[in-house]
């Protein structure tokens, strides 16, 4: 957190992205966290996690009118899910380019959902679609301990 010499504490960008049950059930744990990290990205925050349905149902209160949403809620309720937090200058932009279209036959190969999805209702992986729900997410799946303050040494060779 840099602080400037007047004013609000300017926050480092952060996004909330979570591998869904179904990249949990079929292995791709691995797969998806070397895919931010090998980007530059930094991880600050990291579970393997059983939701609730009413954090669920929070988390995806938004889209409540939608007649998909019982399915959703049912789908990220369905097995544990692994809740992370990765920062970085334009990492809420980013991330949703690494993770692809909603729609997975429509997101392009290269991307987490081209590779490795065909369908919108197990789509594997979401990632927040703007810093400040970037920060909503995140104060809903993680207790303020759980949010690891640490200095990386590989950061000088990312970014002059
Ligand atoms: P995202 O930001 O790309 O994850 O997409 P949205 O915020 O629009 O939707 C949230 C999640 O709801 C998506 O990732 C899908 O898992 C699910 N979803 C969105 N649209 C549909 C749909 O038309 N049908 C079903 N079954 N699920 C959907
Ligand atoms: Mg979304």
């Amino acid at each position: 957190v840099a602080r400037q010499s007047t004013g609000p504490v300017i926050r480092a960008e952060r996004s909330y992205v979570m591998i869904k049950p179904d990249g949990v059930q079929r292995g791709l744990v691995g797969e998806i966290i070397t895919r931010f990290e090998r980007k530059g990205f930094q991880l600050k925050g990291l579970k393997l996690f059983q939701t609730p349905e009413d954090l669920a149902k929070e988390h995806y209160k938004d889209l409540a009118s939608k007649p998909f949403y019982g399915k959703l809620v049912d789908y990220i309720i369905s097995g544990p899910v692994v809740a992370m937090i990765w920062e970085g200058d334009g990492v809420v932009a980013s991330a949703r380019k690494l993770i692809g279209a909603t729609n997975p036959l429509a997101a392009e190969p290269g991307t987490i959902r081209g590779d490795f999805a065909v369908e919108v209702g197990r789509n594997v992986v979401h990632g927040s679609d703007s810093p400040e729900n970037g920060e909503r997410e995140i104060g809903l799946w993680f207790e303020e301990t759980e949010v690891v303050e640490w200095t990386r040494d590989m950061t000088p060779w990312l970014k002059e």
